[in-house]
């Protein structure tokens, strides 16, 4: 007799300990989880909703479900002890650090045993990272992702040759959609039977920040099927194209919106992977630019990242190599706080439904706070907190590493940029108080004098980096010609208007 413990972000039942017909499942829904930072109320309502609908579907199928609703995990296990003493559990290893020793623990002190299993959510196991990266940092996501393709089969043929000759299309993926383009709608999913009370309990029951009102994640498998479908029928086509690109009147272009559902298991990495390979090979409005974008996403970065949180852990969490100090300013809880349209309108989103997409994640929402000055710990515990798919062990690499540059063991430069980039990749500037081409004055874009003021600040550690030799000829110009003081003197103006919560 063994019994399953499924916790909250390991619903799959295609991979894992699910797959195999368990006698007995135990579900411990813990309050405490909620009160542990200010979550986006949504982050709660999906994981609470899909713990719920899990556990009425393995209930349906004939399964014995314990679902304990308690204020701790410890709680939780008290109950289920009393009634079940001494029982033996298995578990999939969580993807937090340290969580597996904590679980032991809890299990072990009230006399029973815990057997951690391989965590199902990915594809890669540990030893096989290992062996390929070593367990010292540099990490290399390109080489990583190449031998998860050969590893994997994935768009490669019998020679071990990618599909069309290269391994990355990404020259293919910098496009700016036309003036009046529309994507696809995105579909809407019904709130079944948990979400409305759940949206109700957690709106009184816990302190968050996010929109209590709105929620149109998936939250059963038949909604995230659902929701892989629509993606690959209406938006992966345009998916490599637009990847790139920010739209003030678009929230989602033509991204996949799956990450929720992926990371808590009701979608499993390899069935969508293969899902978009198949309608590459199926249709022929799927571009291979497109579908090699999107599965390097997922077979590539998503696995890259839970193995570099795994080995740089626990140091990751508190690295800041650059001593980036400063709060974080009161636009990122405020969207009013600021005039910047660019910025506004990503927190905006973030504020109204948990999500905003990658290059509003890391081009607006990391570039503003890494050129800012703002500690990456605040900066991940607002990330952390505001979107629905984040949970410590993918949004600490991240933000910490890629989005702010405070650690390099895996990405070479910081990703910082100033308002040319934002102007050149999204709409927004036409529209925004302030001018992309000023650098100082009153209505200068606020990237522009705090990007020059970050590479003059960091100029002894990122100067010999031969990535960053030509914006350093750009920052020499500029000294040359004696602009450098009063960029500068902007950039505290700047920071100062921020901190004060009026930009
Ligand atoms: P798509 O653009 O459609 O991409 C497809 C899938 O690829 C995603 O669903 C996701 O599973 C995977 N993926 C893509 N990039 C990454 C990546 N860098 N790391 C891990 N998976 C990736 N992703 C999270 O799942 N949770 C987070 O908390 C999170 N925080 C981020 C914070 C910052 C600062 C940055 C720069 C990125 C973050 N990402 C995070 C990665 C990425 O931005 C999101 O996975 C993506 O925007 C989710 O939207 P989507 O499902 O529409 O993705």
């Amino acid at each position: 007799m063994t019994t399953v413990w499924v916790l909250g972000d390991q619903l799959s039942r295609r991979r894992g300990p699910l797959a195999a017909d368990p006698d007995r499942v135990l579900m411990v829904e813990a309050a405490e989880f909620a009160r542990r930072r200010r979550y986006h109320p949504q982050k709660l309502v999906l994981v609470f909703a899909a713990m719920r609908h899990r556990r009425d579907d393995l209930r349906a199928d004939g399964v014995e479900v314990v679902y304990e609703r308690a204020e701790t995990f410890a709680d939780g296990l008290d109950a289920y002890f009393e009634q079940y003493p001494g029982d033996d559990l298995v578990v999939q290893r969580p993807a937090s650090h340290g969580a597996a020793d904590r679980l032991r623990r809890l299990v072990e002190d009230r006399g029973g045993s815990l057997d951690v299993v391989p965590n199902a959510n990915f594809l890669c196991s540990p030893a096989q990272f290992d062996d390929w990266q070593g367990t010292e940092p540099p990490f290399d996501h390109e080489s990583f992702y190449r031998e998860m393709r050969r590893e994997t089969g994935y768009l490669v043929d019998e020679d071990g040759n990618p599909e069309g000759g290269e391994w990355n299309y990404d020259d293919q993926n910098r496009e700016t959609p036309p003036a009046d383009y529309e994507s696809p709608p995105v579909p809407s999913f019904e709130d079944g039977d948990h979400v409305p009370a759940l949206r109700e309990w957690v709106a009184d029951e816990f302190d968050t920040w996010g929109d209590p009102t709105g929620f149109d994640w998936p939250v059963t498998r038949g909604q995230a099927e659902r929701a892989l479908d629509d993606f690959l029928t209406h938006r992966l086509p345009a998916f490599g194209p637009y990847e790139d690109a920010v739209l003030a009147d678009d929230w989602h272009l033509e991204h996949s919106l799956l990450s929720s559902a992926l990371n808590v298991g009701l979608l499993d990495p390899d069935e969508v992977v293969e899902a978009a390979i198949e309608a590459y090979r199926a249709r022929d409005d799927v571009p291979l630019n497109s579908v090699e974008g999107f599965v390097r996403q997922i077979l590539g970065w998503r696995e890259f990242m839970r193995h570099v949180y795994r080995l740089e852990m626990p140091e990751l969490a508190s690295a800041n190599q650059l001593g980036a100090d400063r709060d974080l300013p009161a636009l990122y809880w405020d969207a009013d706080a600021t005039d910047m349209a660019c910025l506004s309108s990503a927190v905006g989103r973030v504020y109204d439904r948990g999500y905003a997409h990658h290059i509003e994640r890391l081009m607006l929402l990391s570039n503003f706070a890494l050129t800012y000055g703002a500690s990456p710990q605040a900066l991940n515990d607002w990330f952390h907190g505001g979107f629905v798919d984040a949970y410590h062990w993918v949004v600490t690499p991240n933000v910490v590493g890629m989005g702010v540059f405070g650690t390099d063991a895996f990405t070479t430069k910081p990703y910082a940029s100033s308002a040319n980039y934002v102007d050149r990749m999204t709409d927004h500037c036409a529209d925004c108080a302030f001018d992309p081409d000023a650098t100082v004055g009153e209505r200068a874009c606020p990237f522009n004098s705090l990007y020059w003021d970050f590479l003059a600040t960091h100029e002894d550690r990122l100067r010999s980096n031969h990535r960053m030799g030509l914006v350093y000829s750009h920052l020499d110009d500029k000294r040359d010609a004696g602009d450098l003081a009063a960029i500068r003197e902007r950039a505290r103006h700047v920071r100062r208007r921020a901190a004060a919560g009026d930009l």
